[in-house]
C-alpha cells in the first residue's frame, strides 16, 4: 500500500523531472511554459500528460502531428516511481516504529526524514541524467538542495533531539567537500568543481546516517566509477580518459552507503574477525 502510494507519487515527480532535466541545462524555467510537443508546437492536454500511460495510449506518439515521442520520457517516469517505492519502504521499519511509540514528534521526525529521501531521490536521478547528458551537475539543482534537504534534516533533528545526528551530517558535508576539493587540486582534470560541491550535499546525508554510511558511501563512488570505466573500456564505448561523468557513479555508491553502509561494515568487521 505504502509502496503503491509512493510509486504514483514518483510517478508524478518523475514527469517533472523530465521537464528538469531538459530545461536547467538550457538556463529555463520549469514552470513555463507549460509543456509542448518540441515537433509542431502543440500543448500537451491535461489528459495526455498522465505519466507512463499516456505515452503507451499514445504509442509513443505526439496526439496532434504523429511525431515519435522519445521512450526516455516514460523510462525516468518509471525510474522514478520505483525509486521512491524503494525507498518508502526502506523507511518503512524506522515510521512504523515511530507510529508505534505514539510520539507525536518522533512520527513528524520520521515522516520529514522520508520527505528529505524522496528529494535526495528525485535529486540524485535529475543529476545523473543531466550528468550523462551534458557533463555538468548545475548550481541550479545542487546548491538549493543543500538547503532543502540541510532544512528537512535539521528539524528532524529537533523533533528526535538529536543533536549527534546533526553534527555528523555537518561533518560528512565538510568531510566529503574537502576531499574531493584535494582531489580535485592534486590531479586537475579528474574532479570537476560540480563534483566537488555535489560530494558535500552527498557527505551531508551519509554523515546523517553514520560514520560507516559516510566511509562507504564516499568510496562506494569509486568503486563504481571503477567497475564502470572497465565495463564501458570492455565494451569499447570509450577510450582511455575519455571523459565519462562521475557524479551517476557518486550518486550509485552514496545510495549504497545510505541504505546498506552500516551492514556492509559491520559485515566487513566481522569477516575480518574484529568483531
Ligand atoms: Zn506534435
Amino acid at each position: 500500500m505504502v509502496a503503491v502510494l509512493a510509486a504514483v507519487f514518483g510517478s508524478l515527480i518523475g514527469s517533472f523531472l523530465n521537464v528538469v532535466v531538459f530545461r536547467v541545462p538550457a538556463g529555463r524555467s520549469v514552470v513555463s511554459p507549460p509543456s509542448a510537443c518540441p515537433a509542431c508546437g502543440a500543448g500537451i492536454r491535461s489528459f495526455d500528460n498522465i505519466p507512463v500511460v499516456s505515452w503507451l495510449v499514445l504509442r509513443g506518439r505526439c496526439r496532434d502531428c504523429g511525431a515519435p515521442i522519445s521512450a526516455r520520457y516514460p523510462s525516468v517516469e518509471l525510474v522514478t516511481a520505483l525509486g521512491f517505492a524503494a525507498v518508502a519502504l526502506w523507511r518503512l521499519p524506522s515510521l512504523e516504529a515511530a507510529i508505534a511509540s505514539e510520539s507525536a514528534a518522533r512520527i513528524a521526525g520520521s515522516l520529514l526524514e522520508l520527505a528529505a529521501y524522496l528529494f535526495l531521490a528525485a535529486v540524485s536521478i535529475a543529476l545523473a541524467l543531466i550528468d550523462l547528458d551534458t557533463h555538468r551537475l548545475p548550481d541550479r539543482i545542487v546548491l538549493p538542495a543543500y538547503v532543502v534537504g540541510g532544512g528537512l534534516l535539521t528539524v528532524v533533528a529537533v523533533l528526535n533531539a538529536d543533536g549527534w545526528g546533526l553534527l555528523r551530517a555537518l561533518i560528512g558535508a565538510a568531510a566529503a567537500f574537502l576531499f574531493y576539493l584535494v582531489l580535485g587540486l592534486v590531479k586537475p582534470g579528474a574532479m570537476g568543481f560540480g563534483d566537488v560541491k555535489l560530494a558535500g550535499l552527498l557527505g551531508l546525508y551519509l554523515g546523517w546516517v553514520g560514520w560507516s554510511a559516510l566511509v562507504i558511501g564516499i568510496f562506494g563512488g569509486f568503486i563504481v566509477g571503477g567497475i564502470l570505466a572497465l565495463v564501458l573500456l570492455a565494451a569499447r564505448r570509450v577510450s582511455v580518459g575519455g571523459g565519462i561523468p562521475f557524479g551517476p557513479s557518486m550518486l550509485a555508491g552514496a545510495w549504497i552507503g545510505l541504505v546498506a553502509g552500516p551492514a556492509i561494515w559491520n559485515g566487513y568487521l566481522a569477516f575480518a574477525g574484529l568483531a
